[in-house]
């Protein structure tokens, strides 16, 4: 087993990595930008390296310095974390390329599923489920127009190299695709550097429920149930459930073992997530995340499996120590994404934490690398802390969410813990009766 590992990441999830690396005897290499020189990951890692100034391009994307950091501190492998480098395919092949382990996939996996056209082709082919949509790329307005034509309008214009919820652009009538084509592909040529789109059905009032799969790299592949993270706010997720309230376990068996095959097929090893969305009754695949998510916890917390654990032993070589029959589900577990961000207008607010209190007891866990003194830069995204509970029933966890944040301290800056708590007030929510376009709708009839 690697005796040292570099965590290239930051935040909450840099201190996620570096409490399973503890639990399993191996030191941490934490690395940081200049603005991050007294981040909490940095004080808790045996060791650590300034990799540059504080733009990301800069420090947390910068290559050559992190394997460096790698080299000259001895660490055997790379945890990408999510965001950053985590599904970029050529940092994979340049970390093998030195000798070291990257925590991940196979950099051609990673590359066909960052491809959202070639990852919709490749999961169809091994018997998933997906949106209804162009056979591939679009190239041209006439092959656009006939295609949205054949599907059915609305239809959604969408980036081969998306990501974040960038590069969709929505055409609800044959008078708007034209546009949305354009926009589309020039935003993704802005953002990725490649402009290519392909066109899908527009599903009006889907959840979005997605599986998470673990797999090692002498052919066995569990799946983890699955995640409800319907509720969003500008295709970016802000709460998420496990198991999904819209799923009896009739249907999570039968997309799960779907879900198990095709992995299986592909020859996949990792932790990895086959996102769906549900409508009426049918799953439509969307896309595959290649790494670690952000939501992983509510998934520990209903199997009590080490999600991180896992991904270090199978990128060493190691076999699961279970199988599918081994799998069991218990209770339910509730996530929620707290920024520092204004409330209402969702308006960033970094700044110093001058008082922090995090809640406790039963069924409670808070993955954060906040504390008091803290100062949050302006520079990174404003995700300060993820809280998880954990009860017997959706009742219960409910009522445990709400009482571990109103415990919650926060002073000095502005979070969304009171969205979080306006929303436990919601009927709609607290019955788990809602889509992906809910909160949005919700979000704007706030008259108070
Ligand atoms: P990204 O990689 O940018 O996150 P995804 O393909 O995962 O993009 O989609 C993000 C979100 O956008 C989904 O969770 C869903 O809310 C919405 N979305 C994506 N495809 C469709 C579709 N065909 N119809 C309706 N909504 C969609």
């Amino acid at each position: 087993m690697f005796d040292k590992i570099l965590i290239a990441n930051r935040g909450e999830i840099a201190l996620r990595i570096h409490r399973a690396c503890r639990e399993m005897g191996i030191r941490t290499v934490a690395i940081h930008s200049e603005a991050d020189a007294s981040a909490m990951h940095v004080r808790l890692a045996d060791e650590s390296v300034c990799v540059g100034p504080p733009a990301v391009g800069k420090s947390y994307l910068n290559v050559p310095a992190i394997v460096a950091a790698a080299e000259v501190t001895g660490a055997q492998a790379i945890h990408p974390g999510y965001g950053f480098l985590s599904e970029n395919a050529r940092f994979a092949e340049i970390v093998e390329a030195h000798g070291l382990a990257f925590i991940g996939p196979t950099a051609e996996h990673i590359r066909v599923m960052g491809d959202k056209i070639t990852a919709k082709e490749a999961v169809m082919n091994a018997g998933i489920p997906v949106v209804p949509g162009s056979p591939g790329a679009v190239e041209s307005f006439e092959d656009g127009k006939k295609i949205a034509a054949e599907l059915g309008y609305p239809v959604l214009i969408k980036a081969a190299s998306g990501g974040g919820g960038r590069g969709m652009k929505l055409a609800p009538t044959a008078a708007d695709l034209k546009e949305a084509m354009e926009t589309a592909s020039a935003e993704a040529a802005a953002a990725f550097g490649d402009g290519t789109i392909y066109i899908e059905k527009y599903l009006t009032t889907p959840r979005h429920i997605e599986i998470q799969i673990l797999a090692d790299s002498h052919g066995n592949v569990v799946h983890l149930g699955e995640r409800d993270c319907s509720l969003q706010r500008r295709n970016q997720k802000i709460l998420e459930e496990a198991p999904s309230p819209a799923l009896d376990s009739t249907g999570r068996k039968k997309i799960g073992e779907i879900v198990r095959k095709a992995i299986e097929s592909i020859g996949y090893r990792g932790v990895g997530t086959i996102e769906f969305l549900w409508e009426h009754g049918e799953f439509y695949f969307i896309e595959m995340n290649t790494r670690l998510q952000v939501e992983h916890p509510v998934t520990e917390a209903i199997t009590r499996i080490d999600l991180v654990r896992e991904q270090i032993r199978v990128a060493d070589g190691a076999a699961l120590e279970f199988s599918q029959k081994d799998v069991t589900f218990e209770g339910w577990a509730i996530e929620c994404r707290i920024n520092a961000e204004n409330p209402r207008t969702f308006i960033p607010s970094p700044g110093t934490i001058t008082e922090f209190h995090a809640p406790g007891g039963l069924g409670v866990r808070l993955d954060s690398a906040l504390y008091a003194g803290y100062s949050i830069p302006p520079y990174y995204d404003s995700l300060i802390g993820k809280l998880i509970v954990h009860g017997r029933t959706r009742t219960e966890t409910l009522l445990r969410l709400r009482r571990s944040l109103e415990e919650m301290v926060v002073g000095g800056v502005e979070t969304t813990i009171p969205l979080f708590l306006d929303l436990l007030e919601e009927p709609e929510f607290v019955n788990g009766d809602y889509h992906i376009h809910w909160l949005e709708e919700w979000l704007s009839s706030r008259t108070d």
